[in-house]
């Protein structure tokens, strides 16, 4: 087993300008304990063992230098400085593959950057992140990792006294779109330049040399955000808090603070409990991520070209291609779903029929796509209705055309369709009994069961079901 000392972590970020970050040490806690390891990630960055005394921030050994970044970012709309309030990167490691993870410390004390926080997280939180990120990775969507949580042994005060939990997480680099405003408000166009060329290095190796390469670079962020949100859109995803700091450069999903899942489809969706005004609803995160992705087109426009209106129209055109990158991911995914090969001219009306059958029945979106999937309509009733069996009859010719037999239209299906995903009802469940009871058994059970998202097995049967009705569920951000 390694030790602490012998994890070649590197420290790229430290060749930044050191308007970037800050060094910071993270805050002795009382008594780390282990309570939940990603086994399959510590085995793909061959760590060996999740060592108590660095991944605690006790015992950072002596030639590493911790770090805080510093970013802006747009929230809800306003311009704020805000940077890493209570998480610390310890460095980079590369995986087997030789990718690379930053390792980040989430709520080992307060930065410089903290503001009016105590740089914490509760245990529920922490876990919450944990088994949300990993049923992401899981089921495909690019996104932060979680290697482990482990208790302080301290108390944090939220609205009541909870235990406090530090978070490792992983992923491919920690560059938001709020960096780049960052260095645009604060910095110079040197600077602009240096966390650009560092993000094109990281992210898009292949640009490094291009002469138009930072062009280059706004339209693969583009590509990778679009894909992004087509694929939360498809898993019924509602993030919920799209601000431009949590908007990765490397199209990864970060910060699982307020998110949640749709149960019955609502393409108006909200479940934090600040975003009154629906800003980051279901149905408006595409166009959300327009939004934050022409505050990144501004923070670079700079080192675009020298000419300013023709930059500002080819960012313009670059932007505009969202929705067709978007488009295109969506129309796959929703393909795949349905088992539709071989493009017909009536299968968009099709589609949108089936959607439109969902909202007018509060129909639960993910049972929706199993029941088709496993032919098993029994815990819907609006499926015994006329509508939509004449919607089954329509689709169920349409696979005919294609001459698919049926085993393979299952198959396809299968991988596109999810038996299980973290719902808030089963979430919340098993939280509650690791948080209150100290009962782990539950949330261990249902993160196994997430590990394979389309397995159909028969240990999912409990999750696959419809939870009770909660048309009032609400998530909170202050964690
Ligand atoms: P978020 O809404 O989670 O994206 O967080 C926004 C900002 O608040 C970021 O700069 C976080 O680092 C910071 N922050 C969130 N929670 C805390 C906390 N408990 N202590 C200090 N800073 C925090
Ligand atoms: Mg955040
Ligand atoms: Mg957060």
């Amino acid at each position: 087993a390694k030790n602490a000392k012998d994890l070649p972590l590197k420290q790229s970020y430290l060749k930044l300008p050191e308007l970037f970050y800050t060094k910071t040490t993270p805050t002795i806690v009382q008594n780390p304990q282990l309570i939940v390891q990603n086994n399959e990630l510590v085995n793909q960055l061959a760590i060996n063992t999740v060592d108590l005394g660095l991944f605690s921030g006790n015992k950072v050994p002596n030639d590493l230098t911790p770090i805080a970044q510093a970013y802006a970012g747009h929230q809800f709309g306003h311009f704020t400085m805000l940077g890493d309030g209570r998480a610390i990167l310890l460095g980079e490691l590369n995986d087997k593959n030789g990718l690379n993870y930053d390792i980040v410390l989430k709520g080992a004390g307060r930065t410089p950057y903290s503001r009016g926080g105590d740089g914490r997280g509760a245990l529920g939180p922490m876990l919450r992140e944990f088994l949300i990120s990993e049923a992401m990775h899981a089921l495909n969507i690019p996104t932060t990792r979680s290697l482990a949580v482990l208790t302080t042994g301290e108390i944090v005060i939220r609205e009541e006294a909870l235990p406090g939990a530090i978070l490792v997480r992983a992923a491919s680099s920690h560059l938001r779109i709020g960096t780049f405003q960052y260095a645009r408000q604060y910095g110079k166009d040197a600077d602009l330049v240096a966390l650009a060329d560092y993000a094109i290095e990281r992210h898009f190796p292949e640009l490094t040399e291009h002469y138009d390469r930072y062009f280059l670079f706004f339209e693969q962020v583009v590509k990778r955000q679009a894909d992004l949100i087509a694929k939360w859109d498809l898993l019924g995803f509602v993030h919920g808090v799209m601000n431009t700091d949590n908007m990765m450069i490397s199209g990864e999903t970060i910060d699982y603070g307020p998110c949640a899942f749709i149960d019955q489809y609502n393409p108006k969706a909200v479940f934090s409990s600040i975003d009154v005004h629906g800003r980051y609803a279901y149905n408006q995160q595409k166009v959300v991520a327009t939004w934050n992705l022409a505050r990144l087109a501004e923070s670079l426009l700079p080192i675009l070209g020298k000419n300013q209106a023709k930059t500002i129209e080819r960012a313009q055109t670059v932007l505009s291609n969202f929705s067709a990158c978007y488009r295109q991911s969506w129309n796959e995914g929703i393909r795949s779903k349905l088992a539709l090969q071989d493009e017909q001219a009536a299968d968009s009306a099709l589609i949108e029929e089936l959607f439109n059958l969902m909202t007018a029945n509060k129909a639960d979106y993910h049972d929706t796509f199993r029941a088709l999937t496993v032919a098993d309509f029994s815990k819907q009733t609006w499926f015994q209705d006329q509508p939509f069996q004449a919607w089954y009859q329509k689709w169920i010719e349409r696979i005919k055309q294609q001459g698919m037999r049926s085993a393979k239209q299952q198959e396809i299906m299968k991988k596109a369709n999810p038996a299980i995903i973290p719902r808030n009802y089963y979430v919340e469940t098993v939280l509650e009994k690791a948080v209150k009871e100290a009962d782990f058994g539950p949330f261990n059970q249902f993160l196994n069961a997430l590990a394979k998202p389309f397995a159909y097995s028969q240990v999912q049967q409990d999750y696959m079901k419809i939870p009770p009705e909660n048309n009032t569920y609400q998530t909170y951000c202050g964690t």
